[in-house]
């Protein structure tokens, strides 16, 4: 009989992850390669080409035997089409990359990354017996991925899920990468967090961030995060503040939304038991008890392979619609 494979690629701004899976996505080889997109489009579209084929040379699997190619992409995208628009990170602008990568062989099936990432964990991951959840990563910025009966929500025009962007302090002068102000990305991301561990070193208030940071390490989630644990007021006040304004965001999504779940990613879930409380006090305090009482919040299971899981579930869901 013969054999049925897909392959996923993780298209980011610093690197290619490519992962050759079965039909249960389970990943049998994979690749990674730097992006560097400052060598160009035709550059980066040649070693995204490189890795299904190096991904494919570890296996005795040939091209032939792959039933589709999923692509995770920063947006914003046109996926029916394959547009890539515009994205200062890869050097891509307005590339169709589905054109691009078709002498290649197979189908390929363009998603959002954070969409790709939302049916990676509903394929694979926390939100696997869920139909309707919410991923959300809290990293240098904040995304997310809506899945609504057990699809991914796109949208009018494929850009549905810009959470990151919801206003939530109107007055703040926190100018966010979209040119609002006081959005939820620019006050309680990863890079929120950082910016005010460095404000309070440079207002000398007294903390032990000051001393866990030298010429090689500046102040981070990771330091924060530390300092916090070992009782540091100071940084305990930057966590609950950065939990108090994600637990505001979710109570959003919760009232908006109706999810079973919310699964969390990115680096600053990693600091998700010294979080927890607070969001969720705020969440208990902000959403509709009714809502509130159907929804889990959990953290992801796939860690850095959220990426190449959701592109690989983004293949097995475009091979679903074609048949
Ligand atoms: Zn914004």
């Amino acid at each position: 009989m013969k054999q049925e494979y897909v392959i996923g690629i993780d298209l980011g701004g610093t690197k290619i992850l490519t992962a050759l899976a079965d039909l249960e996505g389970n990943i049998l080889a994979e690749v990674r390669k730097p992006t560097e997109a400052d060598k160009g489009k035709n550059s980066v579209i040649a070693k995204i080409k490189d890795t299904i084929y190096e991904v494919l040379g570890q296996t005795e699997v040939a091209i032939e035997e792959v039933e589709g190619i999923g692509l995770g992409s920063p947006g914003p995208l046109n996926i029916e089409e394959g547009i890539i628009y515009h994205t200062p990170n890869l050097n891509l602008d307005n590339v169709n990359i589905i054109e691009e990568l078709k002498d290649v062989g197979p189908p390929i099936f363009l998603e959002n990354d954070a969409n790709a990432a939302a049916l990676g964990e509903k394929y694979f991951g926390a939100g696997k017996d869920a139909q309707d959840l919410i991923y959300v990563t809290v990293s240098t910025g904040i995304g997310g991925g809506i899945i609504i009966g057990g699809e991914v929500y796109h949208g009018a025009s494929d850009g549905a899920g810009e959470i990151g962007h919801l206003t939530l302090l109107p007055n703040s002068d926190q100018k966010c990468g979209c040119g609002n102000y006081g959005c939820w990305e620019a006050v309680a991301s990863g890079t929120a967090l950082s910016r005010l561990g460095r404000e309070a070193v440079k207002n000398g208030e007294d903390t032990l961030l000051a001393d866990l940071v030298d010429d090689a390490t500046e102040v981070n989630g990771a330091v924060i995060a530390k300092a916090a644990k070992k009782g540091d007021q100071v940084a305990s006040e930057i966590v609950e503040q950065i939990a108090e304004y994600l637990g505001i965001g979710f109570a959003s999504l919760i009232n908006i939304f109706n999810p079973e779940k919310i699964i969390i990613g990115g680096g600053v879930s990693k600091s998700w038991p010294l979080l927890q409380d607070t969001v969720l006090a705020n969440v208990e305090q902000r959403a509709m008890e009714a809502l509130t009482a159907e929804v889990e919040i959990v953290t992801s299971q796939l860690e850095d392979k959220i990426g190449v899981k959701g592109a690989i579930a983004t293949a097995l869901v475009g091979l679903k619609e074609l048949s």
